[in-house]
């Protein structure tokens, strides 16, 4: 049995849990209980705040755990990284009054900077050759300047509009960061072996992201044509029709680039051409 601590409430615990069902392990939603067992896999689910997550894990109370490398990377916290998940993408910025006229790093000198994330900004100015004064805050990092807390902000972003809505300009992305699945260090042989079946199941949900299934009926002639368009895992498959010189053909695309590809195959004459969605990849 190996335990995964995930966040109870936030952003990113939707799609912890819903990575989880998707690679068939079901555990309850963090109601009242906050310690899930599956029926489906031997894993439980711990429901945490996400900062205490990186130290949870690497103490060892739990195996694994779903949080952004932003946290992990502020708590300094030795523990494996398994993957990337492709959720809960974001950035830790610097930012400014909008009316700041900051042309550089050389503006922060002797500025107050407001931030939850002191660590990873003392490193990044320590870096730079930057001397400032940073201001922990642990909520509402984006009102300090207007509140005469903090001449400067440093936060996470991800669209920019609370910025814009707090009248902040960003001015340097210093940290990308995604949800990640990281594991307790010194894992013994039967705890790798449950986490080694998780990875191939994740890494089949991960391949099948933002992938489109095709199957159209094709002139044979426009065979080599449609495979030149068509770059499939191997090949495309090809099947003959009952009607003479015509043939199908099954391939699987990019999402993105589905509309460029529905018009080329269509002027080289494919017909009836079916988009599904492709629920796993297993390669
Ligand atoms: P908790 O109560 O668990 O401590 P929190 O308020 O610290 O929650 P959330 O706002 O739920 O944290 O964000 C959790 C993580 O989601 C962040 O640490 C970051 O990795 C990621 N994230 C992605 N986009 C954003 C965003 N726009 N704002 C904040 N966090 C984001
Ligand atoms: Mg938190």
């Amino acid at each position: 049995m190996i335990r995964i601590a995930i966040q109870s409430k936030g952003r990113l615990n939707e799609e912890s849990l819903s990575l989880l069902q998707d690679i068939g392990i079901e555990v309850d939603a963090p109601k009242r209980k906050l310690l899930s067992k599956s029926q489906t896999f031997p894993i439980e689910a711990l429901y945490l705040r996400d900062d205490d997550i990186p130290r949870v894990v690497s103490g060892g109370s739990a195996t694994l755990g779903i949080v952004g490398l932003n946290e992990i990377e502020e708590k300094g916290a030795d523990v494996t990284i398994l993957c990337r998940l492709g959720f809960g993408t974001c950035r830790l910025s610097l930012a400014v009054p909008k009316g700041e006229s900051c042309d550089g790093l050389g503006w922060f000198s002797g500025k107050r900077i407001a931030t939850s994330y002191p660590n990873i900004l003392r490193k990044y100015l320590d870096e730079k050759g930057i001397d400032a004064k940073i201001e922990v805050i642990t909520g509402s990092v984006e009102i300090a300047p207007a509140v005469g807390i903090a001449d400067a902000i440093f936060d996470i972003v991800s669209s920019g509009s609370t910025l814009i809505a707090n009248g902040l300009r960003e001015v340097e992305t210093v940290f990308e960061s995604e949800a990640v699945l990281i594991a307790r260090r010194d894992l013994d042989a039967e705890e790798q072996a449950l986490i080694d079946d998780l990875l191939f199941r994740i890494e089949s949900e991960t391949v099948s992201r933002g992938k489109k299934y095709l199957l159209m009926n094709l002139p044979q002639s426009s065979l080599d044509e449609a495979i030149r368009i068509l770059p499939a895992m191997r090949s495309p498959t090809v099947m003959p029709l009952a009607s003479p010189g015509w043939c199908s053909l099954h391939s699987v695309i990019d999402a993105a680039d589905l509309w460029t590809k529905v018009r080329q195959l269509k002027a080289i004459g494919a017909e009836g051409i079916l988009v599904m969605d492709v629920d796993k990849i297993i390669l």
